[in-house]
């Protein structure tokens, strides 16, 4: 954050709705040096963040298991209510949080908004998942039961892309199953966040939930403390192999969710406009900035320039622009390092033979982030394009002849998040989903799944899995208990 630290304003303060960490139910201004946070509209600081020291962070530590006994003892149906407490209270601060949310993450305020309803949503359905203790055999000699157990403090840490979202189903998925949480948001996007800490502090028994905000060392310090047992990290591929090798030294549990460099196959009989639109949803929401956002698309020869042109008509429709101005659907890249990647990107696509930018390819003048939506074709399968997870407004897509060859070059890749296929055969799509090497696949769409279903990837995408009960119970510890028949 030094380059950044440079251009702090003596004028800059903390934000009325995210002053303070949140510690044992108490706001502390946090002892760390407070972080700018840039607005990626204008690229300009506009507020400053606490930021927690090491000590802090111990004494997040200390409240979160001083806090654990008595709430793990509550009932479950409790913990629903302490959670539903917290979804009506987002419900109702929605749009001044969601307002603070544009401010730092750059996304239209309706969607800002939407994005803190839909997590007051799925914390509540999250808590209706039936997690109780399952009887596994009784037989003449013995009763065999499986019973979850709490693991103690969970530490969860978060992206910058969706975190309100992100930040508030750890902490449900924590609260339910009996844990204590510490959160640790962003640097980028520390403010909605705490907003929501500061909203919550009167509900949220005092150390149950814990919000500490910094820099990147104080996620390191979260991952290799003593005092924590559990590690819920959402971010890129890099920082989760960190995590795994940090939460080691003390066998935490970890759960990772991480990128992806998700593939659609369209098959050769596929619904041209459900797919131009169910394509564009995916690429360009969010700015491009979504985990499971569709990064590739394989197109049938046959069909390959109806949907080129289908798709480029619709994301050159999609506006971009500031997140607070009523027209805009496609605000800026979230921070001016992921920017850049994405104009490398599109760099390199500009000097690459054959490649032809069919919309978009404009990098806005100016100080903010702003790329249009863009449609690449003509890249080889080795662009770097092709090959990373871009995580900005640009998507390649690519032909193919071969729908085996097809599957092959999808999963020619480290990651493996989603997938999805688009086809009129739902026999055919649901035989070649089953090729896919993606932890979730879908046939004519891709995303939007509810809160029983389990998400996370395969391969390099992911570790383990969070939400429906195969996630929940990954905030718990099995134990068997084996009781003789009397
Ligand atoms: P990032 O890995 O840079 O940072 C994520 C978080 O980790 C931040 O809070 C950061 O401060 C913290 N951190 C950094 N270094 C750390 C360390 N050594 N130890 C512990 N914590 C550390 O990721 P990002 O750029 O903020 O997020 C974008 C990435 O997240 C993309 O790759 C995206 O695909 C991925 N993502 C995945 C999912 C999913 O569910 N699979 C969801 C959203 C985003």
């Amino acid at each position: 954050m030094n380059d950044v630290q440079t251009m702090i304003a003596p004028s800059l303060t903390r934000h009325p709705l995210a002053t303070a960490i949140l510690i044992g139910g108490e706001m502390i201004a946090g002892n760390g040096q407070p972080l700018p946070v840039i607005d990626p509209a204008t690229g300009e600081a506009f507020a400053l963040a606490p930021a927690a020291t090491r000590d802090d962070l111990d004494r997040a530590v200390a409240a979160a298991r001083a806090a654990f006994p008595g709430w793990t003892a509550r009932s479950p149906e409790d913990r629903r209510a302490v959670v539903h407490a917290i979804a009506a209270r987002l419900r109702e601060r929605a749009e001044p949080i969601g307002a603070l949310l544009t401010a730092e993450q750059g996304k239209p305020l309706g969607d800002a908004i939407g994005e803190i309803r839909r997590a007051a949503d799925h914390i509540e359905a999250l808590t209706m998942l039936d997690l109780s203790d399952q009887l596994l055999r009784e037989d003449a000699r013995e009763r065999v039961e499986i019973r979850y157990r709490p693991l103690g403090v969970v530490g969860g840490i978060t992206p910058w892309n969706v975190p309100v979202m992100l930040a508030m189903v750890k902490v449900a998925q924590a609260l339910y199953t009996g844990n204590t949480i510490i959160l640790k948001p962003s640097p980028f996007t520390p403010l909605s966040t705490l907003a929501i800490g500061q909203a919550i502090a009167d509900i949220a028994p005092a150390g149950t939930v814990n919000i500490v905000s910094g820099g990147n060392d104080l996620g390191a310090w979260i991952t290799s403390h003593p005092g924590i047992d559990k590690i819920s990290f959402t971010g890129t591929v890099a920082t989760g192999r960190r995590v795994l090798e940090s939460a080691a030294g003390t066998f935490k549990r970890v759960t990772l969710e991480l990128g992806g460099n998700d593939p659609a196959i369209i098959l050769p009989d596929a619904d041209l406009d459900l797919t131009a639109e169910g394509i564009v949803r995916s690429a360009f929401a969010n700015c491009g900035q979504v985990c499971m956002a569709i990064k590739r698309v394989f197109v049938h020869a046959s069909l390959y320039d109806a949907v080129v042109e289908a798709i480029a008509t619709r994301a050159a429709a999609i506006r971009t622009g500031p997140g607070t101005a009523p027209d805009t659907r496609m605000g800026p890249i979230q921070n001016r390092m992921q920017f850049e990647k994405v104009v490398t990107l599109l760099r390199e696509v500009k000097q690459t033979p054959g490649a032809r930018i069919v919309t978009g390819g404009t990098v806005h003048e100016g100080s903010g982030y702003f790329i249009d939506p863009t449609i690449v074709t003509g890249l080889p399968d080795d662009a770097p394009l092709v090959r990373e997870e871009q995580f900005g407004p640009v998507l390649p897509i690519l032909r193919y002849d071969d729908v085996d060859d097809a599957i092959a070059r999808a999963n020619a890749t480290e990651f493996g998040l989603g997938a999805s296929v688009w086809t009129r055969d739902l026999r055919e799509g649901a035989r070649v989903a089953g090729h896919m090497q993606a932890g979730l696949v879908w046939v004519n769409r891709h995303g939007g799944n509810g809160r029983d279903v389990p998400f996370g990837g395969a391969k390099y995408s992911g570790y383990g899995r969070e939400q429906g009960v195969e996630g929940m119970r990954s905030y718990m510890e099995m134990q068997v208990v084996t009781v003789p028949v009397g």
